[in-house]
């Protein structure tokens, strides 16, 4: 039951003029009966039709939709491993071989919504309570940057007037604001994302102001029957477009970076997909931007959660994967996150196969674990249940010794490397050599900072690689900048 300031709170939330801001003669760019009409058109595709669509891919142009509509109707297991294949040349092509780490931060598990998959929905009674005090994100802020070394968090909220946006612009700042010494140096958060319900133009103006990184929200299910289904009416996440058009309201704020998800085990995958790219094309269209990451959890076990056990849309690991492929290949420039949701083995292989930039790791979701000093998973305490929990130190070893670079670098955000900018930067392949610098040395300063010694050895065995590619591949000038910077940071500057 809703108290009378939930309820007045929640009448308050939806602009309704900022929610037919963005439609064209009032109607959405998601059409489901069209979504499957493409589906149901482009099956059993030539294969010189898909090597054709592979090629538009690799040049890092976004896909038609009758285009991702034909890979998702692929069925000959050889055309599939060439679709893997090219999968991961765009990433190497993109982002070669960084992969970028970070950690979900969860700030408050109150919620006014009722999302039938959702630990936290407003009628799971066995749920624990908790929002953190501004004191508190700092001694959670101080372990995950202090202890562990992340420099990039999610940040996590329930949908609850107790962590509305100010109080989300209260989390930011004392995020940014911590600085711990450690070893050789000091650690800090320099980049904070944030995964919290839709808000106003407003309201994103001001988390601007204050730092947001992404401004990360997913749509769970594009499908409209399934969404008002799954989200009760009375429910403020029970209005659809409010969701669907955040995105745009946060580019209007300029908030340049946003990023997208489905929920995948809500209804049909291959439609999932499709709506992820109407999505992405639709934000180009109207900003010139498309998303800088797109995200696709499965759906995880929760406490007191029956619908999970019940969906019959659950997806298999090998449809998984093929899902992750046409994503990749239909946004091309895109970053993508695999989280530790997914069991340890599931995420080796995926990563091993060069299709993700970035993932969680160290990663507990429980309301106050990290300064808790979890060992276990609480379920009572969390959103969901999660795959891998392994540290930070173990997953940078594992991307180590498969010849990953882990970068460090926020850089990009300080020097105005976001939006367009970014976008056209990622286009054209420029981002790939720019940022091999900065990644270096950042892991550098990492490894100095944090790795355990086996890390170490395989953090540098990496990083030899790396320079000795740049040498090959930038000006002396630049070169010989980089040796004085990295002897630098060995003698402890940071
Ligand atoms: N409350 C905000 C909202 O709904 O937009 C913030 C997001 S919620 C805390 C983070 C995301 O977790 C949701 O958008 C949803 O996709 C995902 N999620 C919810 N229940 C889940 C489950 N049982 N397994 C895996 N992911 C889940
Ligand atoms: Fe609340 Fe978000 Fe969970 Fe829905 S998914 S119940 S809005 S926390």
């Amino acid at each position: 039951t809703l108290t009378k300031k939930e309820k007045a709170w929640m009448d308050m939330v939806i602009k309704e003029d900022e929610v037919t801001r963005y439609m064209e003669n009032g109607r959405d760019f998601i059409n489901d009966e069209e979504i499957w009409e493409k589906l149901s058109k482009n099956q059993d595709p030539e294969p010189s039709r898909i090597r054709e669509i592979l090629k538009k891919s690799l040049s890092i142009q976004t896909l038609e939709p009758d285009e991702t509509a034909a890979l998702l109707n692929v069925k000959e297991p050889e055309l599939w491993q060439e679709i893997f294949d090219t999968a991961a040349k765009i990433k190497k092509k993109v982002y070669d071989n960084r992969v970028v780490t970070f950690a979900p931060l969860y700030c408050g598990n109150l919620c006014v919504n009722n999302c039938l998959y959702c630990g936290f929905r407003r009628d799971n009674h066995v749920i624990k309570r908790r929002v953190l005090t501004l004191e508190e994100i700092k001694r959670e802020t101080e372990v995950l940057a202090g202890e562990i070394g992340h420099k990039r968090l999610i940040v996590v909220y329930g949908e609850h007037p107790a962590t509305g946006p100010q109080y989300i612009r209260d989390t930011i700042e004392t995020i940014y604001s911590v600085r711990v010494k450690t070893r050789n140096g000091y650690g800090q958060i320099r980049r904070v994302n944030v995964n919290a319900a839709p808000m106003s133009i407003d309201d994103l103006k001001m988390l601007k102001e204050v730092g947001i990184g992404t401004y990360q929200v997913f749509q769970e299910t594009y499908h409209h029957e399934t969404y008002a289904k799954l989200h009760p009416k009375g429910t403020i996440k029970h209005n659809y477009q409010w969701r669907l058009y955040c995105h745009h309201r946060a580019l209007e704020a300029g908030v340049d970076d946003v990023a997208l998800g489905v929920l995948f085990g809500l209804y049909d995958w291959r439609f999932e997909v499709m709506g992820l790219l109407y999505h992405a094309r639709d934000l180009e269209r109207q900003f010139g931007i498309g998303p800088h990451t797109i995200s696709f959890p499965r759906l995880e076990p929760a406490a007191n959660t029956p619908f999970i056990q019940e969906t019959k849309y659950k997806v298999s690991d090998e449809d998984f994967k093929k899902l992750i492929a046409v994503i990749r290949l239909s946004v091309p420039y895109t970053g993508m996150i695999l989280t530790a949701r997914e069991p340890a083995h599931i995420r080796r292989e995926i990563i091993a196969s060069g299709m993700i930039t970035q993932t969680d790791a160290s990663t507990k979701i429980g309301i106050g674990a990290y300064s808790d000093r979890l060992t276990e998973q609480e379920l009572e305490r969390q959103q969901f249940e999660i795959g891998d929990p392994r540290s930070l130190d173990e997953v940078i070893r594992e991307l180590a010794e498969m010849g990953y670079i882990t970068s460090f670098c926020t850089a990009g955000y300080r020097c105005g490397r976001t939006g367009e900018r970014i976008m056209s930067l990622l286009r054209t392949g420029k981002e790939a050599v720019f940022c091999k610098l900065n990644a270096v040395l950042t892991f550098r300063e990492w490894l100095d900072d944090f790795a355990s010694p086996e890390t170490k050895t395989a953090g540098e065995k990496v990083i030899q690689k790396e320079l000795e590619e740049l040498k090959e591949s930038v000006s002396e000038k630049v070169y010989d900048k980089l040796l004085e910077y990295y002897g630098r940071i060995k003698n402890g500057e940071r």
